[in-house]
Formats: C-alpha cells, sequence, structure tokens
C-alpha cells in the first residue's frame, strides 16, 4: 500500500515525510483492518514530526482522525459488517486496567497507545485499529465533513465540558484553526458567546463567519470579561494574556499535547479563584456523545483537501495559519 512514512523527526520545512509502498497490515484478534478514504491532518502531527513529542516509532505513518471502511475482520472481531463506514482518532488503545481505566479516565491510561504516534496511524491506504477503539460515523456526514470531529471536534468537545459554561456565558477561544472551528458551532449550539482571539486575520474573519460575538488579536482585550477561555494554540505566552481577560473564578483551559513554556506571571492573574487545567486526550465514550450531538446540530466543518501525496505541503500549510478550518488528506479519492 501507499503510506506516508516519517523516519527522523525535523522542521516540516524541510518536508520530512516520504511518500512510499510498504506491506499492508493485517488485522490481529480483536482488530479490523480498515480503508482509508480520507485522514484529517492535526496540529498534535506536527508536534510528532518535529519531534517536539519525542518519537515512539521509527518509522512511522502518521494521522488520527481517519475515516474509511471495513474492509477485513480479524480474529473474533464482529462488531463491524464489511463496508462499514468507521473513524479512528487518535486513542488506538488503552491498558482497561489501570488506575485510570478502572476508573473511568481512559484518557488519562498510564499505559496507552495513540494512532499516528505509538502505532502506526491513517497517512496511508490501510489501517488496523482494535474494534473497541473504532468509531461508527453517523450518516449526513460526507468522510471529509467527519475526518475533523474526529480530533479536533472530540478534544474542542471535551474542552468545551471542562470550561464548564452553559447558556449566556462568554467564552474566549486562543488560536481559531480546525478545533476552534468545530468548537464554536457547539457553544453556539448551547447559546454561548465565543470571543476568539487569533494572530491570524483570516482566522479572525472565519471566526466571525462562524457567528463569534468578536474576533481580535491574542494580545487586544476581548469586550467583555470571559467566564471561561479555552486556548487552542500551542504557544505558552498566551496563558497570561487569557488570565487577564478572565472573571474572578474563571477557568481557563488548555487544549493541546504540547505548549511552548508559559512565561511566569503576577499572581494576581490567577489570585480570585481562577483555575488553569489541561486537557489529555478523551474517552471513547464523549468520543460518541460528541459525533451524536455533531450530527444533531448538525455541525459543517471548513475543510481544506489535499492528496495524501501533498501530505507535506498540507502540514506546512497547517504551520503557517494558510488553513481555514481543517486541512484533509485525501487517501481513496
Ligand atoms: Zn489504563
Ligand atoms: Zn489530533
Amino acid at each position: 500500500m501507499k503510506a506516508c512514512l516519517l523516519r527522523t523527526p525535523a522542521r516540516i520545512e524541510e518536508n520530512p515525510i516520504e511518500i512510499e509502498d510498504v506491506a499492508t497490515p493485517h488485522p490481529g484478534a480483536g482488530e479490523v483492518l480498515v480503508r482509508v478514504h480520507v485522514c484529517g491532518v492535526c496540529r498534535t502531527d506536527l508536534h510528532v514530526i518535529e519531534g517536539e513529542l519525542p518519537l515512539r516509532k521509527s518509522p512511522v505513518i502518521p494521522g488520527h482522525q481517519v475515516v474509511g471502511v471495513v474492509e477485513q475482520p480479524g480474529e473474533g472481531a464482529s462488531r463491524f459488517s464489511m463496508g462499514a463506514r468507521v473513524g479512528i482518532a487518535w486513542l488506538h488503545k488503552t491498558d482497561g486496567t489501570c488506575e485510570y481505566c478502572r476508573r473511568g479516565e481512559e484518557n488519562l491510561c498510564d499505559s496507552p497507545l495513540f494512532t499516528g504516534y505509538s502505532v502506526d496511524g491513517g497517512y496511508a491506504e490501510f489501517i488496523v485499529a482494535p474494534e473497541a477503539f473504532v468509531y461508527p460515523i453517523p450518516e449526513g456526514f460526507p468522510d471529509e465533513q467527519a475526518a475533523p470531529l474526529l480530533c479536533a471536534g472530540i478534544i474542542g468537545y471535551r474542552c468545551l465540558r471542562m470550561a464548564g459554561v452553559s447558556q449566556g456565558a462568554n467564552l474566549g477561544f486562543y488560536g481559531f484553526g480546525a478545533a476552534a472551528h468545530v468548537a464554536i458551532q457547539v457553544a453556539n449550539h448551547w447559546g454561548v458567546d465565543v470571543y476568539a482571539s487569533t494572530r491570524d486575520v483570516r482566522h479572525q474573519r472565519l471566526a466571525m463567519d462562524l457567528g463569534a460575538k468578536w474576533a481580535g488579536g491574542t494580545v487586544e482585550p476581548p469586550p467583555a470579561k470571559l467566564d471561561a477561555a479555552i486556548v487552542f494554540a500551542p504557544a505558552g505566552e498566551i496563558v497570561p494574556e487569557a488570565l487577564k481577560a478572565l472573571r474572578k473564578g474563571g477557568r481557563l483551559i488548555l487544549g493541546g499535547i504540547h505548549m511552548s513554556a508559559i512565561p511566569s506571571f503576577p499572581y494576581d492573574l490567577l489570585y480570585h479563584e481562577r483555575m488553569v487545567r489541561s486537557v489529555a486526550n478523551n474517552t471513547r465514550r464523549e468520543g460518541e456523545e460528541f459525533l451524536a450531538l455533531a450530527s444533531k446540530i448538525p455541525i459543517r466543518t471548513r475543510v481544506q483537501l489535499y492528496p495524501l501525496s501533498d501530505a507535506n505541503r498540507a502540514l506546512n500549510a497547517l504551520k503557517n495559519d494558510a488553513v481555514p478550518g481543517a486541512a484533509v488528506l485525501l487517501v481513496d479519492a
């Protein structure tokens, strides 16, 4: 099969992804082989490729927002019929036995495996995954529309839940990429007002198009005090800026898997019971909940399509804020 391989992490400007022919994987017990139609491009892929997350496997096929169809079940796998349309997300597998898994917090599992990081991902024609960690994709979403829901969408949803906002709340978004452009649609559905702070003017425009109450630069104070804010951008220097915009008791949620160092800041910014919390992965239950909500709203993702062979170009565009919405690789066009 054709696949994109990362051997050694490097700056994306050096185009480190190579497209090659590799053996098609074989589904093991309890796994399914999925023929990939599309795979969304996520900021985390960039963190893996550029070495901000330590390499777990080499070569590795990146990609963890996979939409395709079940091609072949492994031994004992019976959850999906052949040809069923499914999605594969970041969480490839958990141990199911650690204290976190036992407590229903599998997103914090002590020994997790991640798609496109610790095991091969979806920048390829085929992928295998345990059927228990595969999502049915609701009808009504074309493949490329569904792909960004699988990470950007689900993680954004977890961030929204952590933010604890309800109707009438003022919610800040810092960074307005793939996750924010989905999360704003959920926020609007709940009657929450979104204030979008992002350095790129095109992203500010997209935020306004999607119903933001206000959009401006990252150090511009929003016109209202925020009940909560979510930092989607991987830039630690945003944290004190966002804290300045929070009301007393407000919550600041950090949505990324990696962030540059957070500069020191006066305690006053945190005092009055403001809270900072990171978000790590998601549980399958949340994923299912979000996909159901996404089809009810319905969420409409804005996607920029690239052929699989242009993975480097898509990732360069993502790094340069040149993707309005989400980038998606067309594998089986
Ligand atoms: Zn566990
Ligand atoms: Zn992701």
